[in-house]
């Protein structure tokens, strides 16, 4: 860019309108769970959202299911992440396979495969086939944003919504809070803590961490509802070979996505479309997300007018919405203290300072703290992986047990007087547990502990 291609911003005063312990950017499922377990936790949190609503791609971004918490003996991931799905199910947002269908003498049997594949609560992870049915939560996206609100509201968490990060203000090399874009212009939100949960690494790469350039497939999310469910599976199982070759067409106009292009939601007759895989779309770029959204919705026009002429339940099937998110799941990573490899992940490696988990793999505190500026942590898929790690790794509960344990490290470094980085890992470990999530700091017997301090 030349001198001509640029304005300079007049230089103004910005007013303070908040002050607190603990400053979140980003009110999806890492940032929601972290600034509810600060303030479960004593301090006082602030939480910044740019957009009206909570839940971040859970919602905005309309994933359908809560995956990745539940390994080959147990459900692996607890704390404020099931805490959701109860509050969800509560309502009659949320579906899971009880604990008789997960049972190890019917689960990979083809009739739990019948009846839980098309809910996406299957462990697809495995070679075998049918895959066993596993814990996982099938969830309405309307749900997810008042669960988050209702948790956020009842921990007394100061919300702001509509208020877009700009920049991270630090002073002496700590983080003391940031400036946000509004409707009544910039406003500094001031905290002795700040987590970055913005997913894209905001906060941390404007106070001049070290970050990786991460990219993997965006996808334009769609519901379809009008769909007769049942027809559509009577199908697919009464005639296979016609079935193998529409949905073979159907994947072709796609061009890209998971074994099944729809899924169904706890909506009666909407379904649920993870598609398309797009590659070349740079999550960070207005040119390539605007060009997502377009790419995105044009194939799947085509997609909805194939099925309604060809597949059975499909006939009078509608768009009810495109996600108002663009499905992003990786643009910056985390450069920190230690950088999760995908062996890691792979060889389900413990950590001395692990504190949370997913499904079998295990965060290190480290992987949260930013190099070169301290009062920060990073809580989200923004974490300090490598690409292909990050891949495996960044499904909503891991996040939210991450932004978990993130507003326990900050309330307890507050408490004790010590910075985000000094604070006594054991304690982060020990309050984890007394929340009922697991920080995966006890090995199983098939882990391997890695040496490394
Ligand atoms: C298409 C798609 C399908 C997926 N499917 C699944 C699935 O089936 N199961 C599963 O468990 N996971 C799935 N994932 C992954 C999962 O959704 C994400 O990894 C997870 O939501 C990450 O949580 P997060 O809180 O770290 O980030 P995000 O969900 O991205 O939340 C970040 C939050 O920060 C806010 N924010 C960002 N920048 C700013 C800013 N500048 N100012 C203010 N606020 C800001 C955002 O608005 C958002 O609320 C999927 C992801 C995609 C894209």
């Amino acid at each position: 860019m030349t001198l001509s291609d640029s304005v300079r911003r007049p230089e103004a005063a910005v007013p303070v309108v908040s002050t607190s312990d603990v400053v979140v950017v980003g009110g999806g499922p890492a940032g929601v769970s972290a600034a509810v377990s600060a303030a479960r936790n004593g301090v006082s949190a602030t939480l910044v959202e740019r957009y009206p609503y909570l839940g971040g791609l859970a919602s905005g971004g309309m994933v359908l299911v809560l995956d990745d918490m539940h390994n080959d003996t147990e459900i692996s991931v607890r704390g404020q992440a099931m805490e959701i799905v109860e509050r969800m199910h509560a309502k009659g947002l949320c579906v899971y396979p009880p604990e008789a269908d997960r049972d190890p003498a019917v689960r990979a049997t083809e009739d739990m495969w019948r009846k839980w594949s098309r809910w996406g609560v299957f462990d697809f992870h495995t070679h075998t086939k049918p895959h066993p049915v596993i814990f996982a939560a099938a969830f309405d996206p309307e749900g997810f944003k008042q669960a988050s609100l209702d948790m956020v509201r009842e921990a007394g968490v100061n919300l702001r919504l509509h208020s877009w990060f700009q920049s991270t203000i630090v002073e002496d090399g700590r983080a003391a809070g940031v400036i946000v874009e509004t409707k009544e212009g910039p406003q500094a939100i001031r905290g002795s803590v700040v987590i970055d949960a913005t997913g894209d690494l905001d906060v941390a790469a404007s106070a001049s961490a070290p970050f990786a350039e991460g990219a993997y497939i965006v996808t334009t999310v769609s519901r379809i509802g009008g769909v007769d469910t049942d027809e559509a599976e009577r199908f697919q199982y009464g005639e296979p070979e016609r079935f193998a070759e529409l949905d073979r067409q159907a994947k072709r106009i796609i061009g890209g996505c998971w074994q099944y292009w729809w899924l169904k939601t706890p909506l009666p007759g909407i379904v649920w479309c993870n598609c398309p895989h797009m590659v070349g779309f740079d999550g960070m770029k207005v040119g390539d997300l605007t060009g997502a959204e377009i790419e995105g919705r044009r194939r799947m026009k085509a997609l909805l007018e194939f099925a309604r002429e060809n597949i059975p339940g499909f006939a009078r099937a509608y768009f009810v919405d495109f996600a108002p998110q663009t499905g992003v799941r990786q643009t910056r990573l985390l450069d920190g203290d230690y950088v999760v490899t995908k062996r890691d992940v792979m060889d389900r490696v413990h950590f001395h300072d692990s504190v949370c988990r997913g499904r079998d793999y295990y965060t290190p505190y480290r992987a949260m703290l930013p190099k070169g500026v301290e009062q920060l942590l990073v809580a989200g898929r923004h974490y300090s992986a490598t690409p292909q790690a990050q891949k495996l790794s960044r499904e909503i509960p891991p996040c939210m047990a991450m932004g978990e344990a993130a507003g326990i490290a900050a309330a307890q470094a507050l408490d004790s007087g010590v910075t985000v980085r000094e604070v006594d890992v054991r304690a982060i470990q020990r309050q984890m547990r007394a929340q009922g999530a697991d920080p995966g700091d006890r090995p199983a017997a098939n882990a391997l502990v890695a040496e490394a301090a």
